[in-house]
């Protein structure tokens, strides 16, 4: 088959190694991918805003499969536009893709089907907001309707922060994404990823993982893309996780089938393990960066088959296998990151990195010149690794980082933490 793989990031980076290693590929393109990425695949410098450029390629190329890697793309319609051309792409249509580009959307699917979320409201203007969230208290949680790049949530702890989280966003921080606004109620308990395949009938669920969004170690510091990420994790025992299928997933999968809008892709769905049991707070549309990094590491059935399942409506019958050997990336970052930050710095000790024992090491924000890889974004690096334990993953993924010679990057030392607690006192 030839494949080709929209998006330049450490998920895409994951996602070309995985389907390099088909045996049912032929030639693996990516648009516009990264330094790392021309390991994998060849890079092409195609506009993939430009459905009809990405179109007139496949056609050039008898491109069988194109995978979309971002959100961007999906809520544009690219997977719709190539479908009009007569070309397969793996990802949810522009309808299926509102899971993800419109906050209010899955409030309202979540309502209608009884799917359980926080209480909420959907306001398009600020005084209303305002006197729910006066009504409510704080903490609560205030939400840009639409794709804000990971921007749109502010987790308010008191009214103040909650009002002003208000009037930002109706002054147009967020551009279009905010002329609504979501206010929804703070969840407490513990924060999981869950990731499901769906091809629109039947959901098949992936490993679970769990991010770490903080900057700085002991989550400190602002929330950014992801600085690291783990799979499995144990606070999804098989209980929560028939819960979190029965209760979530699949209404949203029957929920989309009968809007007459079904569901082919990755659902992502951020859940709270509260004291009431699960509760949705978020979907995506695509896989989590850098959740996808250890997916891809764990998952030992060839990924083009499933991806070619959910496209045909045939998941019903389909069965994935993962290693048993939990992973674990680090992010390594550009310092000042997810503030202002430099590029163009050198990186070296990439191929010593790569040779400790059970590494991988994914490149998400670099560009290769002269010889050299650059840094050329935030976030740059994800150090993987796999071991025999959470424990043994994440001193392997460490040894790794320490052999990287990049003096203008940074990461957390502490990805992991939880799990890595639960193994010594279990
Ligand atoms: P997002 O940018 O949508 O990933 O959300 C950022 C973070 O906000 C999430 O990772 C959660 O930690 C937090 N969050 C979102 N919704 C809620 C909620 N209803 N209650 C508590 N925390 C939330």
């Amino acid at each position: 088959m030839n494949i080709l793989l929209l998006g330049s990031g450490g998920r895409e980076h994951a996602l070309a190694w995985k389907i390099a290693a088909s045996p049912l590929l032929t030639k693996l393109w990516c648009a516009p991918g990264n330094a790392g990425i021309a390991r994998e695949a060849e890079c092409v410098a195609l506009d993939i805003a430009d459905h009809a450029a990405v179109i007139g390629f496949c056609k050039a190329n008898a491109v069988d499969l194109v995978v979309v890697g971002p959100e961007t793309p999906l809520a544009a319609g690219i997977v719709d536009d190539l479908g009009r051309a007569g070309i397969k792409a793996f990802g949810p249509s522009k309808l299926a893709a509102r899971l993800e580009g419109s906050k209010g959307f899955t409030k309202a699917l979540c309502s209608e089907f009884a799917i359980p979320t926080g209480a909420y409201g959907r306001f398009t203007n600020a005084a209303d907001a305002l006197a729910y969230i006066r009504a409510q208290g704080a903490p609560i949680v205030v939400k840009a309707d639409g794709l804000a790049a990971g921007k749109g949530v502010v987790v308010a702890q008191s009214l103040r922060e909650a009002e002003d989280a208000v009037a930002m966003m109706f002054d147009g921080a967020f551009g279009t994404a905010g002329t609504e606004v979501v206010i929804e109620e703070f969840l407490s308990g513990r924060e999981i990823s869950f990731f499901a395949l769906s091809d629109g009938d039947t959901a098949m669920a992936l490993a679970t993982a769990q991010d770490h969004k903080r900057v700085f170690d002991h989550d400190q510091g602002p929330n950014t893309g992801g600085m690291g990420a783990y799979s499995p994790t144990p606070f999804v025992t098989d209980n929560i996780h028939a819960e979190i299928m029965a209760k979530i997933i699949q209404p949203t999968v029957a929920g989309m089938k009968a809007r007459g809008t079904p569901f082919r892709g990755v659902l992502y769905a951020g859940v709270m393990l509260t004291a009431d049991g699960p509760k949705l707070f978020e979907y995506n549309v695509r896989f989590g960066d850098p959740e996808c990094q250890v997916l891809m590491i764990r998952m030992m059935s060839d990924i083009v088959p499933a991806m070619l399942a959910c496209c045909d409506g045939q998941l019903k019958n389909f069965d994935l296998r993962w290693f048993p050997d939990p992973a674990l990336t680090v992010v390594m970052a550009a310092k000042g990151y997810p503030g202002d930050y430099a590029k163009g710095t050198r990186i070296e000790g990439l191929d010593e990195a790569g040779k400790v024992e059970g590494a991988e090491i994914f490149q998400a924000g670099t560009i290769a010149k002269g010889g050299q890889i650059l840094a050329n974004g935030g976030r740059v690096l994800n150090v993987c690794a796999s071991g025999k334990t959470i424990t043994e993953a994440q001193r392997r993924a460490y040894l790794a980082v320490d052999r990287i010679n990049w003096p203008e990057g940074f990461c957390r030392r502490d990805i992991g933490w939880q799990a890595v607690e639960r193994e010594r006192a279990p």
